[in-house]
């Protein structure tokens, strides 16, 4: 069957900015955006950017880009490499926590609106910005999602550099995690309580950072980066480098990404459904929450050993939306107590709070 695109089309939109980002690979993919015209785009005459509570730096970068005409996806992933290259955001990227093997294995996806291109990369090891390799997956392969050692294997090939991301501060936490984690093994505990604070041991926890942008030209962009559930099983896989799950973009309506609980958000394609709710007229505060309830009552049919729901059958677990829809409206939401979200308006950049399903 002949592709809907052809190759001039996904040059014209200029999604091959790879080019430019394996040149300046570390440093932002500088080019200027494509003309509405040239992608079909309906101009929205606004810029937005919206993220996860840990990404108001990431909106700060992303609206600052695009001032410049730098595309939407190269605004958010340089927005969101502030966040992975940081050692103490220990849900993403370098610092991330690692697996119940002691090493840190990374999710990221991305999708373009004007192209319905995405690209994505799970389980890929010693590489900081998996979100570029997202990128590149999606410019110069046939591919959507690449995994464990063939995503090494490429990222390598295109000159990323192989690094240690197990900080100190992980290892340790992982290693407290080992030892308190059972008292049928033979791994033995400090005196937790007399360890200083800053030694404890941070149990299981997850956390990611999703960023989704909008120019004035109508371009919707989005990235989800991750270091995933901590202490997960080897080659675990999560929501986030999922279209549909972690990320989805759909420059005619909207975008819309996910942090939280994975397993919830793949059983129920939710960020897809997010923006099929936009689709269908509702606000993006609406759709996300209606998609919470969704997953919420798909949720009361899982096997209770999953320890998801409470007694009264409720979620017990942690499970976030982002949206933003093609005229530059945003919504958020929880599943479950409080929770905050990022947004540059183009105004202000601040920190907002998340609607929620269930007060907690
Ligand atoms: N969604 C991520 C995952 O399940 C983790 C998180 O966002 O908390 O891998």
């Amino acid at each position: 069957m002949r592709s809907r695109y052809s190759r001039r089309d996904f040059l014209r939109t200029g999604v091959t900015l790879g080019a430019a980002a394996i040149v300046g690979r570390g440093s932002e993919s500088m080019a200027a955006a494509p003309q509405s015209g040239a992608t079909g785009a309906k101009r929205s005459g606004v810029f937005r950017a919206v993220s996860s509570g840990n990404g108001i730096r990431a909106t700060d970068k992303a609206m600052e880009l695009m001032r410049k005409g730098v595309d939407p996806l190269d605004a958010v992933i340089a927005g969101v490499n502030i966040v992975e290259d940081d050692p103490n955001d220990m849900s993403v990227g370098y610092g991330g926590l690692p697996n119940e093997d002691g090493v840190v294995e990374l999710d990221a996806s991305v999708m373009y609106g004007p192209t319905h291109a995405s690209g994505a990369v799970a389980g890929i090891r010693n590489i900081k910005n998996p979100s570029k390799v997202a990128k590149l997956v999606m410019e110069r392969t046939k591919h959507c999602l690449l995994v464990g050692n063939g995503a090494l294997k490429f990222a390598l090939a295109h000159g990323f550099p192989k690094e240690n991301l197990l900080t100190e501060k992980a290892h340790e936490a992982w290693l407290r995690w080992k030892e308190t984690m059972s008292d049928k093994d033979n791994w033995l505990p400090e005196q937790i309580k007399k360890m200083p604070e800053a030694l404890q041991p941070v149990m299981m926890t997850h956390g990611t950072i999703n960023c989704l942008a909008l120019n004035e030209a109508g371009i919707l962009a989005g990235v989800t980066t991750t270091s995933g559930l901590s202490y997960k099983l080897a080659g675990r896989v999560g929501d986030s480098p999922i279209i549909g799950a972690g990320l989805y973009v759909d420059n005619e309506i909207g975008a819309a990404g996910s942090t939280g609980l994975g397993e919830a958000n793949i059983r129920t394609c939710a960020s897809f459904q997010v923006v099929s709710f936009m689709g269908q007229g509702m606000s993006p505060e609406q759709a996300c929450l209606k998609t919470l309830e969704r997953v919420a009552d798909k949720a009361r049919r899982w096997p209770k050993s999953l320890g998801l729901t409470d007694d009264a059958g409720r979620p017990a677990f942690g499970l976030n939306f982002y949206a933003l829809n093609a005229k530059g409206e945003f919504g958020a939401a929880t599943m479950l107590g409080k929770a905050g979200y990022a947004v540059h308006d183009g105004r202000t950049n601040e920190l907002r709070d998340c609607a929620s399903l269930f007060k907690g």
